[in-house]
């Protein structure tokens, strides 16, 4: 078999630590080049740079620095630049990852120049359209060659809509992949922990670690408030570790919520993988709206509260480890929290055998040889 080259289209923090399980198989692959491009969605170092760092993984090929702006305009301004690329590059398959602008716009720009496309994490679905990851990945299903699924929920949406059985290829959740390789090494007298430990009396197993990004709760004044309220009151009986993402930190500035927090809340900058699967692993509970949190909180074998009105992984509700909390009543969802404390779901394994990266490879020398 000749070398064939891929070209994967990545732009977003969870996609950069999806794309290190694949993109660390790909590299022994003899059959398979990548080329990777980054869209620019998320540029700070703490989104971006340091995932690379971590994750051990190269530089990107091409980077089209393109952020902000609304929806529209910037898919439309990667598409421009990410075809640009595939006309250059000419590659045999092109790979994308979730339910981001970049993945829709990769998906696109290559379908259009007959490139196949190859979609990990397909056959999600939080039947929300107005969500706009609802909308990203069910376009890029559609318009996807190989469609790999994390579960088989995720299969059983596909083919209830009709895909080809033939497309569709049940791997495993590559996030899986890579909490086994990280999540082992990590213990609870070093690094962050230890330093929050020493600072603010934080101690393992008896902390909340939350995070907030969701455009559905930053983007809604009302829920955004109920969930710091609920996280004020919740700080009062377990401390609150909470990594604030870019966007989160703009909203709740101006709404005046930062200042409101600070005094109870521990506020921190968006975290590496490395400290953010220790603050994870140690956590008595995590609080999120956050899709790869709620897996990550389940690989570490802690309870969940995800602040939203569903979920797309909802066997972890199903298996007692994750519970949901709409976000617009700050008590209602303060006892959800409090009930979560102290338990454990039941014994599942629904993400596969922790190789779903050697699967996709696998499948993709095959279908391309
Ligand atoms: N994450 C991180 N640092 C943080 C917050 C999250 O490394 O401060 C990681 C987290 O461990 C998970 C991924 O980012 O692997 C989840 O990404 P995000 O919540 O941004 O997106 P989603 O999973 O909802 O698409």
């Amino acid at each position: 078999m000749h070398t064939r080259k891929i070209v994967t289209v990545i732009g977003a923090r969870p996609q950069f630590i999806k794309a290190s399980a694949v993109s660390a198989v790909l590299a022994e692959s003899p059959h398979l080049h990548e080329v990777m491009i980054h869209t620019g969605q998320h540029f700070d170092a703490n989104m971006s740079a340091v995932f690379f760092d971590e994750l051990g993984m190269r530089a990107p090929d091409h980077c089209c620095g393109i952020h902000g702006g609304a929806h529209g305009a910037m898919t439309g301004r990667m598409l421009i630049e990410v075809e640009r690329i595939l006309v250059d590059e000419a590659p045999d398959a092109l790979l994308v990852y979730g339910d981001t602008n970049s993945t829709l716009a990769g998906a696109l720009a290559a379908v259009k120049l007959g490139i196949p496309v190859a979609h990990v994490e397909a056959g999600l679905r939080s039947f929300n359209m107005a969500m706009p990851e609802e909308i990203n990945r069910i376009l890029t299903d559609r318009i996807s060659n190989w469609l790999f699924a994390p579960t088989a929920g995720a299969v059983a949406h596909l083919t209830g809509e009709g895909v080809a059985v033939a497309r569709i290829k049940e791997v495993g959740d590559v996030m899986f992949d890579v909490a086994r390789r990280h999540g082992a090494r990590c213990a609870p007298d070093e690094g962050l922990l230890a330093e929050l430990a020493r600072r603010h009396g934080v101690s393992p197993n008896s902390y909340c670690l939350a995070t907030i990004h969701r455009a559905e709760s930053t983007d809604h004044p009302a829920r955004l408030r109920a969930i710091c309220d609920a996280l004020i009151s919740f700080a009062h009986e377990l401390p609150v570790i909470f990594p604030v993402h870019p966007r989160t930190r703009q909203s709740m500035h101006a709404l005046g919520l930062m200042d409101r927090l600070a005094g109870t809340v521990l506020l921190v900058d968006p975290l590496g993988y490395r400290d953010m699967v220790q603050l994870e692993k140690f956590a008595a509970l995590i609080v999120t709206d956050s899709g790869g949190v709620q897996k990550e909180a389940f690989f570490h074998q802690v309870p969940c509260v995800t602040l939203r009105d569903e979920t797309e992984w909802t066997e972890l509700v199903d298996a007692g480890w994750n519970r949901l909390a709409p976000p617009n009543n700050a008590g209602a969802m303060l006892s959800v929290m409090r009930a979560a404390v102290g338990t454990r779901g039941r014994s599942a394994a629904p993400y596969g055998d922790g190789n779903a990266a050697g699967h996709i490879v696998a499948c993709l020398e095959q279908g391309l040889a």
